[in-house]
């Protein structure tokens, strides 16, 4: 996990925020690599989700929400976690998590720790709106995007005239004031989620065929960011873990390095919790007409619900290898090619010669207007390039050299086109690389 944290810092993926002003817990930056590859990652999950689908709609709901809707989803009063004061420092801890409370107590050599009883402590993130005293209205930094969805599903009903079974998704920051923070991108106070709810007839069986269906497409989904089968597995929740609007609840877990199998991603059995609270506490009818059975109902839930930075610190971990190439020892990121941050790279075999480069430029802009995170490089000799390169996961190198131009004539207009993970170079004509990179 330190490689992965040191890595991140030094060629530009993840920060800590604030970092000249102390920083802030629980609180990550994204650099210019990080970016692109947890956009690489939501744009996945924006497809295949949504895009590719007849049947789920995309939306984007704010972020400040009136405290009234965490009323009605429970959150104001169970969303908690379990919190414990250290007696003789007065830090709080969280006092599920016993690695947490270990780590505490090491800090304390040689004296007894003492904690008091667990009390319930809420980790919504509370604000306040309005210019004056009199207008002010306390709204809440939403803990999870769900109630997004769910209090616009009148408006997406009346809107799109969905046929039920249908899915509303999203992707968007949500805030828990977690009680301990840690694990770098793990447990954070800020950060982002993507999800879809998919609405079902209030019928059992139904529930079971999409909890199914959803739990696979979930899990296929996962694996497709690029991971060995072997690091993930699922778990189902016991029924004293299941949060309150659970019936049922499975998650997608990977086996980290740093405290072995971790939540990646939960898939929940939402049952009509939400539209039947909403509908409650707005006053608002949230029933859905089927035509076909001429029935009125509160549509059943099912939700898939993914961490996007949970998502990046897993597939960063995964990704990590260390190996020796050409008697060399090196670390590289073998990133799936379609999430990694710079799809290829093309380089000038020497920065001296200007009609390498000029060449060299002359590739780089036609790839770039199909592929744009390709990248020009003509820093320092070629090794070094391949290692830079290989370091932030650039699955393919490029290379144009005085073959390209015409030396051998049998490979003019070709490219050699070197892969990270075996170091192999083969030579590619200029006319195939697009589809080469695909
Ligand atoms: P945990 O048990 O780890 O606290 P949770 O069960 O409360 O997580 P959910 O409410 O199901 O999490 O949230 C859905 C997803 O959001 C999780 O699978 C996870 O990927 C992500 N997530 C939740 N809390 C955090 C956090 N503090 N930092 C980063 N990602 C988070």
């Amino acid at each position: 996990m330190e490689k992965v944290v040191s890595l991140c810092k030094r060629r530009g993926f993840i920060f800590q925020g604030s970092e000249i002003y102390g920083g802030l817990s629980g609180i990550f930056d994204y650099g210019p690599l990080g970016v692109e590859l947890r956009h690489n990652i939501k744009q996945y999950f924006w497809n295949k989700f949504i895009s590719e689908r007849e049947d789920v709609y995309g939306m984007s709901a704010a972020i400040l929400m009136p405290a009234r809707v965490w009323e009605a989803s429970g959150h104001t009063e169970l969303f908690t976690d379990p919190l414990v004061e250290c007696k003789v420092c007065h830090e709080r801890v969280r006092a599920d998590q016993p690695e947490a409370i270990k780590d505490h107590e090491s800090k304390h050599k040689g004296e007894k720790v003492e904690w008091t009883e667990p009390v319930n402590f809420n980790l919504l993130v509370q604000s306040k709106l309005g210019a004056s005293e009199k207008s002010l209205i306390d709204v809440n930094l939403r803990g999870e995007i769900t109630q997004g969805v769910h209090v616009n599903f009148k408006n997406i009903l009346d809107s799109m005239h969905p046929k039920i079974p249908f899915g509303i998704g999203q992707i968007g920051k949500a805030f828990r004031n977690e009680i301990t923070p840690r694990d770098f991108l793990f447990r954070q106070r800020e950060f982002e989620q993507m999800e879809i709810q998919f609405y079902i007839k209030p019928d059992e069986v139904e529930g079971k065929k999409w909890f199914e269906y959803w739990k696979q497409f979930a899990w296929e989904w996962y694996l497709g960011l690029g991971f060995k089968e072997e690091n993930l597995r699922f778990r189902q929740h016991d029924l004293d873990e299941r949060a309150h609007y659970a019936k049922d609840a499975w998650d997608i877990e990977y086996n980290t390095p740093f405290a072995g199998w971790k939540e990646a991603w939960g898939v929940h059995h939402r049952a009509d919790w939400d539209l039947r609270r909403h509908s409650e506490y707005s006053n608002e009818d949230l029933s859905y007409f089927d035509e076909e059975s001429k029935e009125r109902f509160i549509p059943w839930d099912i939700e898939c619900s993914g961490g996007v930075d949970r998502a990046v610190l897993f597939v960063l971990l995964e990704a990590y290898t260390e190996d020796e190439l050409g008697g060399e020892k090196r670390s590289y990121l073998k990133f799936a090619p379609h999430i990694a941050p710079i799809r290829a790279a093309v380089f000038p075999l020497l920065k001296n010669k200007p009609e390498l480069v000029a060449k060299a430029r002359e590739v780089y802009s036609m790839l770039k207007k199909e592929i744009p995170n390709v990248q020009f490089d003509d820093n320092g000799n070629i090794g070094k390039r391949y290692r830079r390169q290989d370091e932030i996961g650039t699955p393919n190198c490029i290379t144009i050299d005085f073959d390209t131009l015409g030396e051998n004539p049998d490979l003019k207009d070709t490219v050699t086109l070197r892969n990270r993970d075996t170091g192999e170079q083969e030579r590619v004509r200029i006319e195939d690389l697009k589809e080469k990179l695909q």
